[in-house]
């Protein structure tokens, strides 16, 4: 779609106004009953099932992906949280019931999920829908309303998700504002009660940091470098096959994609025949022309990928790549590159495209050693049979989310959370995770009037008292 009208940008006057009406409507929206946020949450699904053709075209529009891509990574994930959450969102707003210690004799003790308020979701571009609304439906499903802002690398889409979004609700209940980093510096100098931000770790900093000056709680799903490790015992013809699916995905900008592979030095050959067969396999033997192989978001990123691949020829590193790159089309093709040196830009950056760095190893200590040197990671990766050495890496190391012969399907799991932890994230989404992000955990007890363990302690202290407050301390 050539010449996409650019959406007159919003003022920080409407978006001041904007965020004001929400402000005023917060305890009406927060006091809604499960049933009435299920009711937006089914209309929410229709809305994107009416719409499935217009976000195929809008996100191959903004980058080549081909739509049964966009059906299984952008719709499928969507929709996938708004069914969870009306299943589970009784039961998940249900005030749970807690034991009673001794000395709060007399009490009855609940833990309650109430609406944190206003929020503002800040989207990325590499899933445009899925991450821009995958959040949203937790944030409706705990009652919020929300201001929401898609990337503005996507336009597209972003224009298609204000569409969708002011055809279900008001914006003094849910908002999207368009716009780039001026339209995000101005919302973060809102005191909004929650700021779920996806994106890089340096604007990441940015956020939390704005986010400080209110005291906003923030959820940051970030990226960074997913590492896996392919030891002697794995099924090689099977990792090769599943890392290849993970790396090309989305052309590579995933935050959860196998940012680059350690290999027994024994199977290494091995791996690298079977890669280059699944590749072609995956997207023939020219993916500038398959249609399941998508591009570079913009120039910017694709001289990026290629600098850093330069870079690492420039210091000896061998490139087996699938074709050349297209510049007028943003093409790199799938490309693996061995001995890489640890201190390159392959090795030090996010790679986020369909680059693959293989490095051998000889003994699982390399892998641990090395990750353990580096950031916690949003994902970590193990293909293997041997249970010694799968324990062994998890428990040396730490990650945000872990798959034992497969890559990127953690995402799909509503029933656990997603996220990283510390430079790959602040907090969790998904499922219950999601809901809880955009709640606030409130604790309530309800005391008797006649019997209390503490009113049985107040002063003058005696002897039984004290006698009451050991026993309240042995039976905590
Ligand atoms: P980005 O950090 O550049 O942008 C994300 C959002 O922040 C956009 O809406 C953008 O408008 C806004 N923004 C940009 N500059 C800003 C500034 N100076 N001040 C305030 N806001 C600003 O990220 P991106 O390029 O859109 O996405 C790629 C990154 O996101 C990668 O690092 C990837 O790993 C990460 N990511 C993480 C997850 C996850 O779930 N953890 C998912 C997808 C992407």
């Amino acid at each position: 779609m050539e010449g996409i009208s650019t959406a007159p940008a919003t003022s920080t006057l409407e978006i001041n106004e904007i965020f004001e009406r929400q402000r005023g409507r917060l305890y009406e929206i927060g006091n809604t009953s499960a049933s009435e946020r299920i009711k937006k949450l089914k209309r929410f699904q229709d809305a994107l099932i009416d719409n499935k053709e217009k976000i195929r075209e809008a996100i191959h529009n903004d980058f080549l992906k081909n739509p049964n891509e966009t059906d299984l990574t952008e719709l499928l994930s969507v929709i996938g949280e708004i069914k969870h959450a009306i299943r589970h969102l009784k039961q998940w707003m249900r005030p749970h019931k807690v034991s009673t210690p001794l000395l709060l004799l007399g009490t009855k003790s609940f833990l309650t999920y109430e609406s944190k308020g206003v929020a503002l979701i800040l989207a990325p571009w590499n899933f445009p829908i899925n991450l821009t609304l995958g959040p949203l439906v937790s944030a409706i499903a705990a009652g919020n309303c929300v201001i929401v802002k898609p990337s503005e690398l996507t336009k597209h889409t972003s224009r298609l998700i204000k569409h969708i979004v002011e055809s279900l609700f008001d914006a003094d209940e849910i908002a999207v504002v368009e716009g780039g980093k001026e339209i995000s510096q101005a919302l973060l100098q809102l005191p909004f009660n929650h700021i779920f931000f996806t994106g890089s770790p340096k604007i990441g900093r940015i956020v939390m940091e704005a986010a400080s000056k209110h005291l906003s709680s923030v959820t940051l799903e970030l990226g960074g470098k997913s590492p896996t490790i392919v030891d002697k015992s794995a099924d090689i013809n099977i990792a090769a096959r599943r890392i290849a699916w993970g790396k090309f995905l989305n052309n590579g900008q995933t935050c959860i994609a196998p940012d680059y592979v350690f290999v027994h030095e024994d199977v290494k050959e091995e791996f690298v025949e079977n890669f280059r067969k699944h590749t072609v396999k995956l997207y023939g033997n020219d993916p500038s022309v398959s249609e399941a192989y998508c591009r570079i978001i913009n120039n910017g990123h694709y001289q990026r990928i290629l600098e850093a691949v330069e870079e690492s020829t420039s210091q000896g590193a061998e490139v087996i790549s699938t074709g050349k790159p297209i510049s007028d089309e943003k093409y790199v093709p799938p490309t693996i590159v061995m001995n890489v040196k640890f201190d390159s830009k392959l090795m030090q950056e996010e790679i986020f495209g369909p680059v693959l760095p293989v490095i051998p190893f000889d003994n699982i200590e390399e892998p641990i050693k090395l990750i353990q040197s580096r950031e916690i990671p949003l994902a970590l990766y193990i293909f293997s049979k041997n249970k010694r050495n799968i324990n062994e890496i998890i428990s040396r190391t730490r990650a945000g989310g872990t798959v034992v012969n497969h890559s990127l399907i953690h995402f799909y799991q509503n029933n656990l959370p997603f996220g990283g932890s510390n430079e790959s994230g602040i907090g969790k989404a998904h499922g219950f995770f999601g809901f809880r992000a955009f709640s606030n955990e409130r604790a309530i007890i309800k005391q008797s009037l006649f019997l209390s363990g503490v009113d049985a302690v107040m002063p003058p202290y005696t002897k039984w008292k004290q006698k009451f407050i050991n026993l309240a301390i042995r039976w905590l």
